[in-house]
């Protein structure tokens, strides 16, 4: 995209606020990208998309480390913990998955989706949970997998993709797709009426973006094609036919500690925070997290498209 023709991915907005130049952050390489930033919605969008993306995500950076499966012992516990989670709430014995399922309630037999799904671990967890219809998509994935009829792994992208669901997740994966917009439109087709989209991905409201500018660690630059504003992703989500239900901010020590690595010029690739930094520094993140997701200034959050 030549700046000149500046479009914003999300609200179409021709009008541009600024350029930021943000180095490579992952593995140090000081490699320089723009990033356009919306005067409309404040989305941030890539200037230039490299030509050949696959060369910034060698195999130690993508989640290629093969799905862990749990005994039938461990799987019949994990159905049970779910089922318990799912009367009574209990904080304790919630699951990766327990926040965003008390919401949208889907049944077990529900249609499930994971876009972008990496080794399917989430995916492979519902599984134990007691789910029984479970697809995942990674155009990345080494091969394709299946556990029985109820979980298949497919290497495929987004738009080969051919039956419908009742829930469609997308985790932390629509930020490294090319175009938001036609992404979202196939979501939508996607989904069975009253289908839910659920996509998380970091936000440009982020206080640490407005404090930290350029060495905010979730710009991430190429691999982060864009980054919207909640009000960018909302306007796209109503334009492709969904209704945004719910906004839940949730950032974590990440936005704090991986930015401070940003600020002195150390690569992340690699470092574990707690060997990186203080318990006491992390303790002190993990509060102003909390606080941060309550005023919706944390740096990533969850958003609740349903098909109307
Ligand atoms: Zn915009």
């Amino acid at each position: 995209m030549p700046i000149e023709n500046f479009s914003c991915p999300y609200c179409g907005s021709g009008h541009l606020h600024e350029i930021h130049q943000v180095s490579e952050m992952m593995f140090g390489t000081g490699e320089l990208f723009k990033y356009a930033e919306c005067q409309n919605c404040g989305s941030l969008a890539l200037t230039e998309v490299p030509q050949d993306l696959a060369a910034y995500y060698p195999a130690s950076y993508y989640s290629l480390q093969p799905l862990v499966e749990s005994s039938f012992g461990k799987n019949l516990l994990k159905k049970i913990r779910y089922d318990v989670f799912r009367i009574s709430g209990k904080e304790k014995i919630k699951p990766v998955f327990g926040d965003w399922f008390s919401r949208i309630k889907p049944s077990k037999s529900a249609k499930i989706a994971d876009i972008g799904c990496g080794n399917g671990q989430l995916l492979y967890e519902l599984y134990a949970a007691g789910f029984c219809y479970l697809r995942g998509y990674d155009p990345f994935m080494e091969k394709e997998q299946h556990f029985g009829k109820k979980l298949v792994l497919s290497k495929k992208d987004v738009f080969e993709i051919q039956e419908k669901f009742d829930l469609i997740m997308m985790h932390h994966a629509l930020e490294h797709m090319e175009s938001p917009k036609k992404i979202l439109e196939q979501c939508s087709k996607l989904l069975n009426p009253q289908g839910w989209l659920l996509v998380r991905l970091p936000v440009a409201d982020a206080k640490v973006w407005a404090d930290e500018g350029v060495n905010w660690v979730q710009l991430d630059p190429p691999r982060h094609l864009h980054i919207p504003s909640t009000k960018g992703l909302k306007q796209l989500g109503t334009e492709s036919g969904l209704v945004c239900k719910e906004v839940v901010f949730d950032s974590s020590t990440f936005q704090f500690w991986g930015t401070e690595l940003v600020k002195n010029k150390r690569p992340l690739h690699g470092v574990i925070p707690e060997e990186a930094f203080s318990r006491q520094d992390l303790a002190m993140w993990r509060k102003k997290a909390l606080l941060y997701n309550k005023k919706s200034v944390g740096d990533q959050a969850c958003f609740y498209f349903y098909k109307a």
